[in-house]
């Protein structure tokens, strides 16, 4: 009966401790005690990569600001660089865009991109990507092109231009 108790007591920990590592932690009692109103509100829409390498270094990120699953997200190859490459995607980031802000009432837009982008290789060649300083400036051209569609759409929206190295830090450009 003991050895029982001790077992389920290990259990429960090990499963404790394997939810505490999810990004966003569903059975959290926080998440257990939402339901889905429509007057639920995030002040944050980040938008990121799509790059399966930094998952979990965007989660953290957005634990360490304190954000944890307080905001919304979309995904999109390259951020910026992807909006203004494809007219398709720019039409449908701002129709979801317009969606979200009435949904949510967003009023931050945080735009983290990443060194060593698959995205920007592609389209500015490898040449661009782990040059340093030169690879933060085309980062920051193509954030501040889209920081300005955002502005030009929705003027009381703030922006944050982000860029994460792949070890995982961020700075502000
Ligand atoms: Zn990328």
């Amino acid at each position: 009966m003991k050895r029982q108790f001790l077992f389920f007591m290990f259990t429960g920990l090990m499963m404790f401790l394997m939810q505490g590592v999810a990004c966003a932690a569903e059975n959290s009692p926080k998440a257990e005690s939402r339901s889905l109103k429509s007057s639920v509100k995030a002040d944050y829409l980040l938008i990121t990569c799509i790059d399966f390498r930094l998952r979990d270094e965007v989660c953290a990120y957005m634990s360490g600001r304190g954000l944890g699953d307080q905001y919304d997200e979309l995904v999109i190859p390259g951020v910026a660089l992807g909006v203004d490459k494809y007219e398709s995607w720019k039409k449908a980031f701002f129709s979801q865009l317009d969606i979200i802000k009435k949904l949510h009432g967003i009023k931050t837009v945080m735009l983290l991109e990443h060194r060593d982008c698959g995205m920007y290789s592609y389209v500015f060649g490898k040449d661009v990507v782990g040059t340093g300083a030169h690879e933060a400036d085309v980062h920051l051209k193509e954030m501040q092109k889209f920081k300005q569609e955002i502005l030009k759409r929705h003027p009381d929206l703030k922006v944050e231009l982000l860029l994460m190295a792949v070890d995982g830090k961020v700075e502000t450009l």
